[in-house]
């Protein structure tokens, strides 16, 4: 799928266009879930088309009467954009971001696309995906404690 704004291809899963910041599905209902992954068979090759708010489109190369098996690789049934908000105290300008469940830093990823930040982060069956855009800052220092992460922008 593309941005509607300025066509950057995005990925499925993103809220945001990381290009131009453009949402690219509506804030409610909560995102739908991820499709799980389908493992290829033998003898065959599968090909899916995930179409959002459609069933997804099979088409079965070759092969008749096969199996389709869930991926054994694990799938977050919910996708959630997680609380957050800007602070400032003495050492500067802070977000905040609310990160119930999550146990450990190791268990969130924060990645640089341009000007924002992608914060992925995962508890059970949950996954929090949130884009704080940057703008010309930088993340000077990111502490998680009580299932917060502080991240010190300048
Ligand atoms: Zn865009």
């Amino acid at each position: 799928m593309n941005c509607k704004r300025c066509n950057e291809e995005l990925r499925d899963d993103w809220n945001y266009c990381p290009k131009c910041g453009e949402r690219t599905r509506p804030m409610n209902p909560m995102p739908m879930p991820l499709m799980a992954n389908v493992t290829p068979f033998r003898g065959g090759a599968i090909k899916i088309n995930i179409v959002r708010n459609s069933s997804p489109n099979f088409q079965n190369q070759g092969v008749a009467n096969q199996r389709i098996e869930e991926a054994p690789m694990k799938t977050y049934s919910e996708v959630i954009e997680p609380e957050s908000e800007l602070v400032q105290d003495k050492e500067g300008v802070k977000v905040q971001i609310k990160l119930p469940g999550v146990k450990k830093i190791d268990d969130i990823i924060l990645k640089k696309v341009g000007e924002s930040l992608e914060v992925n982060a995962y508890t059970g069956d949950k996954r929090y995906f949130k884009i704080v855009n940057l703008e010309k800052l930088n993340i000077l220092k990111k502490e998680f404690t009580s299932e917060v992460l502080t991240l010190l922008l300048g």
